[in-house]
């Protein structure tokens, strides 16, 4: 990425260079060519966080409340995002997947996100038998399943990169307050200050200080979820074709332990979703109510951490045979999710204003597939505050 000083002065300020900052960024430019755009990314590069550090599955918004922004910011953003890479040559592949239920109990889950996905509008989907969805993971088994054929996979990394190039985007800049002026504020940062009309932060995992810095009130607050993957040795990997999950806890924001193949051919195992013990987020009351309320999963999630046999055995109810021995570790990713004062776990993505800045409070997945959808919804209300 070419070096780029950091400026005066600019229209639009963007915080932070991941997915969702750089997709805001290059909205905002695009609308009005001549308005000055400028990112600060506190790292040496983009996608440093989650962008480069997720499952990197382009997902087809079977899971999301219909009516929320989810929904219809994960529809939206993959479709865009699948001619983004067809557009800018970045890897990618519409494969597919399966969501299993392996026991009959497990079919009203099955039966809810079926309705889900057809309410938001999720293309292609099938309902399979024990059969048919053999035909489509022959290594798997399950007594039904949910086939979405629009969920694929992605370089997030890469995409990121290709935003970063229609935009510019200043590094190793860490943007430490905002003053409000007449016509517009004053952001404070590692090389001194930037004046803009307006703000937007897209801050991911420090989305709750930034915005407490510019005077936003507390709640909610971002809790961090360290997510652990493994991964199959190669000689395992032809056992999974595409994408197989299991059908989640309708009480967690997370999916469970799933399979996912990697545009590099590798295939993920994971992750598990183990809190972070940070010392801001054990201050919040929000994640001791959160913790009460979700001890028997937190336990479990810390058996997974410490166990690759357990990962096995949880992985093998839909892939049967899958053993300790044939995983190893990958690599692990920081889920950024918002915790309200009384615990409950935010769902859906949040936008807040102070003065003149926009923040992005909560954009956990599918905010990479969401990212240049929830750029027009962000645009839109940047452009408003100006
Ligand atoms: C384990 C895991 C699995 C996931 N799987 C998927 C998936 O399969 N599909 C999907 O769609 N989504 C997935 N997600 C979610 C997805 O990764 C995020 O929703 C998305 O990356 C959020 O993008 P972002 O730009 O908001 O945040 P980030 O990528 O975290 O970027 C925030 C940026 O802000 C910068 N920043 C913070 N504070 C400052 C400051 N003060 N000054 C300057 N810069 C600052 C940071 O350095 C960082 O670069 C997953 C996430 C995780 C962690």
């Amino acid at each position: 990425m070419p070096y780029v000083p950091t400026p005066g002065a600019c229209y639009f300020a963007v915080v932070g260079g991941g997915i969702i900052g750089l997709a805001t960024a290059r909205e905002l430019s695009r609308r009005a060519p001549g308005r000055t755009v400028a990112v600060l990314e506190r790292h040496s590069e983009v996608a440093g966080e989650q962008t480069g550090h997720n499952s990197g599955v382009i997902h087809a918004g079977i899971y999301y409340t219909p009516g929320s922004l989810k929904a219809r910011l994960c529809v939206e953003g993959a479709r865009d995002l699948y001619a983004l890479c067809e557009e800018r040559g970045i890897r990618h592949e519409r494969c597919g997947k399966l969501i299993i239920a392996t026991t009959e109990a497990e079919l009203p889950g099955l039966d809810e996100l079926e309705r889900r996905a057809r309410a938001n509008g999720v293309p292609g989907l099938r309902r399979l038998d024990a059969r048919q969805l053999r035909e489509v993971e022959p290594n798997a088994t399950g007594v039904a399943a949910l086939h979405s054929p629009n969920t694929g996979i992605a370089d997030f990394a890469a995409v990121a990169r290709a935003l970063a190039d229609d935009v510019q985007v200043t590094t190793g800049c860490e943007v430490t307050g905002f003053h409000e002026t007449n016509d517009g504020l004053v952001l404070t940062h590692t090389h001194g200050e930037t004046r803009a009309k307006a703000a937007v932060v897209c801050a991911g995992g420090a989305a709750h200080r930034v915005a407490e810095r510019a005077g936003a009130p507390p709640d909610p607050r971002i809790v961090p979820f360290r997510g652990t993957y493994l991964k199959l040795r190669p000689e395992a990997r032809d056992r999974v074709r595409a994408l197989i999950y299991p059908v989640p806890d309708p009480r967690l924001p997370f999916l469970g332990v799933h399979l996912t193949r990697h545009v590099d051919g590798e295939v993920l195992v994971g992750p598990t979703a183990l809190l972070e013990p940070h010392r801001a987020s054990l201050t919040w009351p929000g994640t001791w109510k959160m913790m009460r309320r979700f001890w028997r999963t937190g336990l479990s999630e810390l058996h997974y951490a410490a166990s690759r046999k357990a990962v096995a055995r949880d992985a093998s109810r839909y892939v049967p045979g899958i053993e300790a021995g044939d995983l190893e570790p990958a690599f692990a990713g920081v889920r950024a999710q918002a915790v309200a004062r009384d615990g409950t776990l935010v769902d859906d993505f949040v936008f807040s204003v102070t003065g003149r800045a926009l923040h992005v409070r909560n954009a956990p997945s599918p905010g990479a597939t969401s990212a240049l959808a929830i750029a027009r919804v962000v645009a839109d209300r940047a452009e408003a505050i100006v």
